[in-house]
């Protein structure tokens, strides 16, 4: 288990690749492809797994390669969390390939009971196909979502542990906007994800903005989110 403090009223960027480090917010970091093949795990919060846009770059042999590093670094204790992974259909033709990685994932995420961040384009009833067949007992992290409410309650109905998490579709899309309030608070997340020129403190002011709640409110509701999480580390607020 491993033990971190921090302090309260950080900000949390639960989903983030390549950013540097910033003052007084916390970021689950998403390794590349070079930092996973080496092993590169220095954040206090890393995620590995092999995104669905790299089946069009790689060969079989260097995702078996990965898979051996991700598993590794898994057992060893190194990652908060597995992912991301997900399903895209704007690449129909690897979709046999994204559903048996996915699996993948999803049971190195169970046996080593960490959360799963999760990839989603146009897939809603993918995941939910999943759902129906198997039971994780982890977290699920739907970042960058750009489903609707009938998904959320869907997803939400089969696996209480969905969490879904925002970022630059706050400030461009006004259907995200509406959905955002209705979501449970005790399932969001906020994040840069791969846009270098988002700031994790204007997304929380968007989003407190949205949600017509107090900036600090809105910090601590996903700090209590984060901790509650079923991962290996022991966190707690100073
Ligand atoms: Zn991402």
């Amino acid at each position: 288990m491993v033990q971190i403090v921090l302090k309260a009223l950080t900000y949390l960027d639960i989903h983030a690749h390549g950013r540097l480090p910033v003052d007084d917010a916390v970021t689950v970091a998403c390794l590349s492809m070079t930092e996973i093949r080496h092993g590169h795990t220095g954040h206090d919060f890393t995620t590995a797994g092999i995104h669905p846009w790299w089946l069009e770059e790689i060969s079989n042999d260097e995702i078996s390669l990965l898979k051996t590093h991700i598993e590794k670094m898994a057992y060893a204790d190194k990652l908060w969390g597995i992912g991301e992974t997900g399903f895209d259909r704007s690449y129909p033709e690897f979709l046999e390939q994204q559903k048996e990685l996915f699996d993948w994932h999803l049971d190195l995420a169970e046996k080593c009971q960490l959360p799963l961040i999760i990839h989603n384009v146009r897939s809603g009833s993918d995941f939910l196909e999943v759902l129906k067949i198997k039971k994780p007992t982890t977290a699920w992290i739907f970042h960058d979502f750009r489903g609707n409410e009938e998904l959320v309650k869907s997803l939400l109905k089969l696996h209480p542990q969905c969490f879904f998490s925002f970022g630059l579709s706050l400030d461009n899309s006004p259907q995200i906007r509406e959905l955002f309030p209705l979501i449970p608070m005790e399932n969001i997340f906020l994040e840069t994800d791969n846009q270098k020129h988002l700031d994790i403190h204007d997304i929380y002011l968007r989003a407190a903005e949205n949600l017509k709640v107090d900036l600090d409110f809105l910090k601590s509701q996903l700090w209590h989110n984060f901790q509650k999480l079923k991962t290996h580390t022991d966190l707690s607020i100073s």
